[in-house]
């Protein structure tokens, strides 16, 4: 089985639900300074109801008890993540100028739908650009490690939330005349944006700006540092060139793989890079 070149304490393919935290002891990368809980947790938790009040009856009661809790547990923990990551958004989100319905693995458009990360998830990298935590001290890392090796990596964009997600994607549609389809060739229908899960950032060159936001960015030495390093500290491009993803090349845009809960975010997606990669 291959692994991504993140090194021996690196990924984790296809991490379960039940191992939490496997890739923060990362000796690449200091993701994460405590233990949070992780989000598909809590409603475990939450749904597992202790057993029953005793009245008096003790061992069978008991017995069914912990066999109900068990059991809801077990089913919570194989469930929960798919239900949270995947079927979540497509699910409650109606795009209606969309003629298109999400395929049958959930991609509307080549495009997965994703969760929207939380507030509190949320940290400031720039200016105005918020990360996911995690993603945000990796990167951190790894702009002073490409600073260090004389790289002007910028941060162009990170999280957007589903609204902004919306107008980008709506607006320009329709300042460019384009339709829904034609559109999301090139940016994320709202729910389905890489960008509302705060792991994803669009990068430039400081002494290239003209490239931002363009595949001409490849050829500057952000790039070619970025594809030489970045695995590293758990970033990967989402979307290379002729992916089977079915998305246009954006050699700017790169997620953040480092948590387990990053992982399991793309699981998807993943699957699709690794195609591309053994198929072409
Ligand atoms: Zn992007």
């Amino acid at each position: 089985m291959k692994l991504p070149p993140a090194g021996p304490g690196g990924l984790v393919p296809l991490a379960p639900a039940l191992t939490i935290d496997t890739t923060r002891s990362s000796h690449l990368v200091r993701a994460s300074p405590a233990r949070r809980p992780n989000r598909e947790d809590i409603p475990v938790a939450k749904r597992t109801r202790p057993a029953r009040p005793r009245r008096g009856g003790g061992g069978l009661g008991l017995i069914l008890g912990c066999l109900l809790v068990c059991t809801g547990s077990l089913v919570a923990v194989m469930i929960g993540p798919q239900l949270l990551g995947r079927l979540g958004p497509s699910s409650s989100l109606e795009i209606p100028e969309f003629s298109e319905r999400p395929d049958a693995d959930g991609r509307l458009l080549g495009h997965f739908p994703y969760m929207e990360a939380t507030p509190d998830q949320l940290v400031s990298v720039e200016p105005g650009i918020e990360l996911h935590i995690d993603a945000a001290e990796a990167l951190r890392s790894m702009m002073q490690a490409a600073a260090a090796d004389g790289v002007d990596l910028r941060v162009i964009s990170g999280y957007r939330s589903l609204d902004l997600q919306e107008s980008i994607f709506f607006d320009i549609a329709s300042e460019r005349n384009q339709t829904a389809e034609e559109r999301a060739q090139v940016s994320a229908p709202p729910g389905y944006s890489e960008h509302s899960t705060g792991y994803a950032v669009d990068l430039g060159d400081g002494t290239a700006p003209e490239t931002n936001l363009s595949q001409t960015f490849e050829e500057t030495p952000g790039f070619r540092w970025l594809q030489d390093h970045a695995a590293r500290y758990h970033f990967v491009l989402s979307f290379p060139e002729r992916n089977d993803q079915g998305v246009m090349y954006e050699p700017w845009h790169w997620r953040f793989e480092g948590s387990s809960e990053a992982l399991r975010m793309f699981e998807s997606a993943r699957r699709f890079a690794f195609r591309s990669q053994t198929g072409s």
